[in-house]
């Protein structure tokens, strides 16, 4: 796929400074809250506002979205303000009704983005339509699945792209409602630095008190943008309440956060050293991660050989690891001497824990 600078044109276009900020509620759940809202807003760094009309549940019975009845409310929004609005459109009929009501930006939601047949249809509604979309992460950590959704609506003649980063869903995650894997998007980034990137802290976060740093975190990392729900009366929201803020602490949030700028070459290569030390530091704390799972397993093979009292050194698995180690590695640059190091001193590691095991 082909992503230029064209891509990135239509942000400048619209007159979006840098970093975009896109607020809102997370649901339109009356006239009177969606008008309020907007106009406190007005007054913040907000250039889009966001409300969804349409609320993808997980489970039914719970507010599903007032539907076409709330679209007046955005377009007022926009002739009251003068902010552009935006809200997430789930299938065709979502399409007509968000372009009958002129809906200046789309986005895709991250239970669309993992259903190739609903993006085609959504793709395929808006051929010859003029219009920026935005599609989320899918729920899943699946960089292709991401990229695939893209490449629908850009085969669909779609040249006003973007893509919003709103974490992924993990089983029992403690501090987040949606793991940020910064890598992922990091990955995405290095693949196509021209798509422009924004981030949703609140679907990752989940609630109020970290949206800040993890925010910055997306600036230092040179997001181009942020998607933040905003609500009057946050405790009162219809939906997703717990991580809402209201416009006037979003305007703190904007004001707290530090803005990496470009200007002179010697703030360039400082801004440029710091984004890729973050991203030195997300990597190096994953590959903590992914040894402690390693001596993990290494630990219940331990305990099995132990049980069956077998062996631990199996010379000749081990030759076959580092034997396949060394050409990986050397299929992907990396030097013999370097690869065979750190594996011996995993290999290393994992015999001492299989022998700590009783
Ligand atoms: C939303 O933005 O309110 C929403 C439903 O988000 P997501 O698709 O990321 O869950
Ligand atoms: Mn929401």
């Amino acid at each position: 796929m082909e992503i230029t600078k064209e891509n990135r044109k239509w942000l400048d276009a619209m007159g979006l400074s840098h970093p975009i900020v896109i607020a809102g509620p997370c649901s339109a759940e009356t006239e009177e809250q969606v008008l309020k809202t907007a106009h406190l807003l007005k007054d913040t760094d907000t250039n889009v506002f966001r409300a969804g009309i349409w609320k993808p549940r997980t489970r039914p019975g719970g507010f599903e979205g007032v539907g076409e009845i709330g679209l007046p409310w955005l377009q007022k929004v926009k002739e009251e303000t003068g902010m552009l609005v935006t809200t997430e459109v789930g299938n065709a009929q979502h399409v007509e009704l968000a372009l009958k009501y002129d809906i200046d930006i789309l986005w895709i939601g991250a239970r669309t983005t993992v259903n190739p047949f609903a993006v085609q249809e959504i793709a395929d509604a808006l051929k010859g339509v003029n219009k920026p979309v935005l599609v989320k992460n899918p729920v899943n950590p699946d960089l292709p699945l991401w990229l695939g959704g893209v490449e629908r609506f850009q085969a669909a003649g779609i040249s006003q792209l973007g893509v919003i980063h709103r974490g992924f869903s993990t089983y029992n995650s403690l501090h987040y409602r949606n793991k940020p894997k910064w890598h992922l998007a990091i990955e995405l980034k290095k693949e196509f630095p021209d798509l422009p990137l924004i981030l949703d802290p609140s679907h990752i976060c989940g609630r109020r008190d970290t949206l800040l740093d993890v925010s910055q975190t997306a600036l230092d990392l040179n997001y181009d943008g942020l998607m933040v729900e905003t609500h009057i009366d946050p405790d009162k929201a219809w939906s997703d309440a717990a991580q809402q803020i209201t416009p006037a602490q979003l305007h703190q949030m904007t004001l707290d956060l530090k803005i990496r700028q470009k200007s002179s070459s010697g703030e360039e290569f400082q801004r440029k050293l710091n984004m890729h030390r973050k991203e030195l530091d997300l990597i190096d704390s994953s590959l903590i991660d992914i040894l402690a799972d390693r001596m993990q397993i290494a630990e219940s093979i331990g305990r099995l050989k132990h049980k069956e009292n077998v062996a631990i050194l199996q010379s000749g698995r081990w030759a076959d690891i580092l034997a396949t180690m060394i050409q990986a590695g050397a299929d992907k640059g990396l030097s013999k001497e370097f690869v065979e190091e750190i594996f011996k001193a995993i290999h290393v590691e994992s015999i001492n824990i299989q022998h700590n095991v009783k």
